[in-house]
């Protein structure tokens, strides 16, 4: 993960110390780049939907392997829009957030993953980019031990106990 040459001015990089940690960085006297590592945002949907949570396995996945429906954030959107937007574009289903359920570093892949608990309706249409869905009753859906899975987790130890902090669609102006 980084770069090997300043993506700025194509000096190769060096380690250098930058908030407290050695870090790629370019050492062209007037440039200054340094390589932080930011995670990136993704969003990601529980989807209520049917009586039952809907999972989707992306094209390419393993067989059995089904997680949340997933996507990164437009330039200036919010993550409550994005993530009612990639529940449309990827299932063809009109989602309605219910909650914000957390955020939860994906290291693996240098993400932070914001999980919205989402209500849908309608018939699914499946975008190009997944290959099937399934639809697990609550009862039987057992979180798996990474990515999405933290949040699936939280989600379902709160149950219906604890109410879910509100979440306001508000526009990215
Ligand atoms: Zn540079």
């Amino acid at each position: 993960m980084g770069f090997q040459f300043c993506p700025r001015c194509a000096t190769p990089l060096v380690e250098r110390e930058a908030g407290g940690k050695a870090r790629p960085a370019c050492p062209k006297e007037g440039c200054g780049y340094v390589f932080w590592g930011n995670p990136t945002p993704v969003v990601a949907a529980i989807i209520e939907h049917d009586g039952a949570v809907l999972l989707a396995r992306g094209r390419g996945w393993p067989e059995k392997l089904f997680a949340l429906v997933t996507g990164f954030l437009e330039a200036n959107e919010t993550p409550e829009a994005a993530v009612l937007r990639e529940v449309k574009e990827e299932t063809g289903l009109e989602g309605e957030l219910v909650g914000f359920v957390g955020a939860y570093p994906f290291e693996l892949r240098n993400e932070l993953i914001l999980a919205f608990h989402v209500r849908a309706s309608g018939p699914i249409t499946l975008s190009d980019e997944l290959e099937a869905t399934k639809h697990i009753p609550k009862e039987r859906l057992k979180p798996w031990p990474f990515g999405t899975g933290m949040a699936v987790r939280d989600w379902l130890e709160r149950g219906d106990l604890v109410p879910e902090r509100a979440v306001t669609p508000r526009s990215a102006s």
